[in-house]
């Protein structure tokens, strides 16, 4: 029987642990992709996740592989991102699979995303198995690693595939023991469909396509679908597998992972995570058990020309197909017009998402300072969600504000312990406590404001720690916070899209950093423009951005032609990144100051 030939599974790892390239040994193995076609990491579709070397989109593929028993084996391979801020995507394809790859740095050893990784796979009581990776490494030293799994982790690694994805060393095996080590998928056939949505992607050809999981069942062109969240329901056009291309199939069946077309128009219909079912013969109970991601971080967005709402409108709404954690809604702002506060999961999902819709949709976006979310009790007694700092009302009419507080995993070798305890300190940070994982490495502990992880503290981390250290964190609660709004005014004028929250103890400093930053990148103009930092009524800041003295071409005037319209072009082209406020031109940097301060 077919069923029991399929092997469905995952790669999870650290990021640049080497999922990516173990993934392309496989598929070159498998013969999936011709040599003439293979480029490296083909999973990594998206130009952006090339460029950046992160896995964003989760993609299936379907491989064929003849074991060394002799027999033919189905392989539906589903790669996974391995960044802090999608791990929520990791979750939604382990859901879809019998077992998981847990690939490990021969030299790195075990980090904070290899262990949240492993529990995740460990809580979709996924088969695991553990990969050694880089064993070419001359730091290499892979039964330290091995320790390292079983101690930190809890599972048996005596008997982990010892791979090296660069020169091909140990992939043999690694498939064999794909074949030996995860269970083939089970579920009854006869019974009425029940399909995981774990993933769907719009395509201006098809329109939605959804990635499934089969859990029981069987689905054929024809069929009527019906989506068991909102009961809607749609015909089948088209199912099929990704080799990695699409190819059609007649049907599919429980245990398969593949994708369903039904003429689905609009994205908001479909769900990641819902359950598809046949409308004719409906199952039971819909499947449970996904975790819903929620953004921790939000700013407003807003196209540069506003008569390009509405484009940007669309591009959300087809980019939200592609990526379950975006969440947007729309907003309007005195100085930026109209535009959307968009939630993101961290700071590098929103600099993706950002670039995503600038080329993919070809938009210019300005995007205001991030913020995270405040729950404010008013003096009246009304409790009020505050995502955008301009909505935080005035200090006499608030009783509370609560901010959110991660609890914070550091890992670190122990050298390191003082500069982490330091920065955290720093940070407004709370230990809570401190554990030796062995002799070299430390798990340290602390409750941190939201608010001071998604502003440089990565970076900060990193460079406090020669890069050793790796971070991991949730959000656990929220508690009352002394926070001041601080207001920004250009010219005189407020500009609501600059006002940020900042606790009071950096209050002053912070907005003397804004002030001085700003006087830097607001160009100069025929006039003065003061610019100040305001609680309240009180101005905490002062600087001015002077009047420049002649137009810039002037002295290039009679002068070589060509020079001269280069220089208009640069200052065209760095003019479409600006907005008009009044009479001033505020450019995007502007917005991002916040998150440039040291
Ligand atoms: P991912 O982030 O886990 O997907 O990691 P990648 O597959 O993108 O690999 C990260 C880096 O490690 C890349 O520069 C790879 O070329 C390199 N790499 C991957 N596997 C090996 C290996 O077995 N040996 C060595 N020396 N380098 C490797
Ligand atoms: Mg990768």
């Amino acid at each position: 029987e077919r069923q029991k030939r399929i092997r469905n599974f995952s790669i999870v790892a650290h990021i640049d642990h080497g999922k990516s390239t173990i993934a392309d040994r496989i598929l070159e193995k498998t013969h999936t992709v011709s040599k003439r076609d293979m480029k490296a990491q083909i999973l990594d579709d998206l130009d952006l996740e090339r460029e950046r070397g992160i896995t964003i989109k989760l993609n299936a593929v379907e491989l064929e592989y003849t074991a060394k028993d002799g027999k033919d084996y189905i392989f539906h391979l589903i790669d996974t991102p391995g960044h802090v801020d999608f791990s929520y995507e990791v979750s939604r394809s382990l859901a879809a699979c019998e077992g998981a790859l847990l690939v490990v740095d021969a030299a790195q050893g075990v980090e904070a995303q290899t262990l949240a990784n492993a529990y995740l796979a460990i809580d979709n009581d996924l088969e695991i198995v553990p990969v050694i990776n880089k064993v070419d490494l001359p730091s290499a030293q892979p039964e330290k690693v091995q320790e390292e799994i079983e101690e930190m982790i809890g599972i048996d690694a005596s008997d982990s595939v010892m791979t090296s994805a660069k020169t091909g060393l140990g992939i043999d095996e690694l498939l064999e023991r794909i074949v030996s080590d995860v269970p083939a998928p089970e579920g009854d056939i006869t019974k009425p469909l029940k399909a995981l949505i774990f993933d769907s992607v719009y395509d201006s050809y098809r329109g939605v396509v959804l990635n499934v999981r089969v859990r029981e069942g069987l689905v054929k062109v024809g069929d009527t679908i019906e989506l068991m969240s909102n009961k809607k329901t749609f015909e089948v056009t088209d199912v099929g597998v990704m080799s990695p291309k699409a190819v059609s199939r007649d049907y599919l069946m429980a245990g398969d992972v593949g994708y369903i077309t039904a003429s689905i128009k609009s994205v908001v219909e479909t769900q990641v995570g819902d359950t598809v079912t046949l409308a004719d013969n409906p199952t039971d109970e819909p499947l449970t058990g996904y975790r819903k991601s929620t953004p921790m971080v939000y700013a407003g967005m807003y196209p540069v020309d506003n008569g390009k709402y509405e484009d940007l409108h669309e591009a959300l709404e087809k980019l939200k197909l592609n990526d379950a954690a975006l969440e947007y809604e729309p907003e309007t702002s005195q100085a930026l017009g109209f535009g959307f506060r968009v939630g993101f999961l961290g700071l590098l999902h929103m600099d993706v998402v950002q670039e995503r819709l600038e080329r993919e949709f070809n938009l210019d976006l300005i995007i205001t300072s991030p913020s995270v979310d405040y729950h404010v009790t008013t003096t009246s007694g009304e409790e009020i969600v505050v995502d955008n700092p301009a909505e935080l009302p005035d200090a006499s009419e608030i009783k509370e504000v609560r901010e959110p507080y991660v609890r914070a995993e550091i890992m670190v070798p122990e050298d390191f312990v003082g500069p982490v305890m330091e920065l955290c300190q720093r940070k407004r940070g709370q230990f809570v406590t401190m554990d030796y994982l062995d002799k070299y490495r430390v798990n340290v502990i602390y409750k941190l404001p939201l608010l001071e992880i998604i502003f440089d503290f990565f970076d900060d981390l990193k460079s406090n720690t020669k890069g050793y250290a790796s971070l991991d964190y949730r959000v656990e609660e929220y508690e009352p916070s002394e926070l001041v709004k601080m207001d920004i005014l250009l010219n005189g004028e407020s500009v609501d899209a600059l006002s940020f929250i900042v606790h009071k103890d950096f209050a002053y400093q912070r907005g003397r950093d804004i002030v001085s930053r700003l006087k830097e990148v607001i160009p100069r103009q025929m006039f003065e423009i003061p610019v100040q930092a305001a609680i309240g009524n009180k101005i905490v800041a002062r600087a001015t951005v002077k009047a420049y003295r002649k137009d810039v071409t002037a002295k290039l005037y009679g002068g070589d032609r060509t020079r001269r319209d280069k220089l208009l072009n640069k200052q065209k082209a760095g003019k479409k990144r600006m907005k008009e406020v009044g009479k001033v031109s505020i450019p995007q940097e502007a917005f991002m100051s916040v998150l440039n301060l040291n």
